[in-house]
């Protein structure tokens, strides 16, 4: 499904920093009102997050299958979009609450590879707990506190974290429960000075594990063994 070049696009400036909507002519009609309407609230928990450095394309497509066909690897999980460095293409639900959502939670993962790529570089990998936990808490704020104990005995815990597109399909609530936790606490622990760190490290061309080193000053093995070992002993001692 090529884009002919002389079909317009509609420019949607908005008021996150550096982000600029564009709207292609072939996007679902009821999706495009929703965006236009919906400018503010789509792009408000974004702006204490950074800023974007290219417009984003949204593109629709009619249903899941189509969106299959869009990914590079074929994917095992039940995709609703896919985000990359500019663009989100997306199958859009009915529901407006979880259109909202959907959109935000992609434009996040968008706005994370914008900051965190090398200048005509690709996006670089991130793992599963960073990447859809940052999207997460952007979208949808602080995760229950509750959701966090059953994790303790979740039998794969200790494969969640770097969960790959089989796990995540397999499991996509303890997946996406506990990404969305350890990216929490990471956050409470290291703020906007780690993120800032984290990704300047990554857009020199460092990888994730040596930009967090040097951004959190430990080890991103130790990090994460130190965080599994709390949330299970959280749970013994409930
Ligand atoms: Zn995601």
């Amino acid at each position: 499904m090529q884009r002919k070049p002389c079909e317009p696009i509609q420019i949607v400036q908005t008021p996150a920093p550096g982000l600029v909507l564009h709207l292609p002519a072939d996007m679902d009609a009821v999706t495009r009102a929703f965006v236009l309407d919906n400018v503010e609230a789509l792009t408000e928990p974004l702006l204490p997050w950074g800023r974007f450095r290219q417009p984003v394309l949204l593109q629709t497509v009619a249903d899941a299958e189509a969106l299959q066909e869009r990914l590079v690897l074929p994917s095992h999980a039940e995709l609703r979009a896919i985000a990359a460095l500019d663009r989100v293409v997306f199958w859009p639900p009915a529901d407006p609450d979880a259109l909202r959502l959907l959109l935000v939670h992609e434009l996040a993962h968008v706005q994370c590879f914008q900051r965190c790529t090398p200048p005509h570089g690709r996006v670089p990998y991130l793992p599963t707990w960073f990447r859809e936990g940052l999207a997460l808490h952007v979208a949808q704020g602080r995760p229950d506190p509750l959701a966090r104990r059953p994790l303790a005995r979740h039998r794969d815990l200790a494969l969640l974290p770097n969960a790959n597109d089989a796990l995540v399909a397999r499991d996509p609530i303890a997946t996406y429960a506990l990404a969305a936790h350890m990216f929490t606490a990471w956050h409470d622990r290291f703020g906007t000075v780690g993120l800032t760190g984290l990704y300047a490290a990554m857009r020199q061309g460092h990888p994730f594990a040596t930009a967090f080193q040097r951004a959190c000053q430990q080890r991103l093995n130790e990090y994460v063994e130190l965080w599994l070992a709390a949330v299970r002993r959280e749970a013994k001692t409930a």
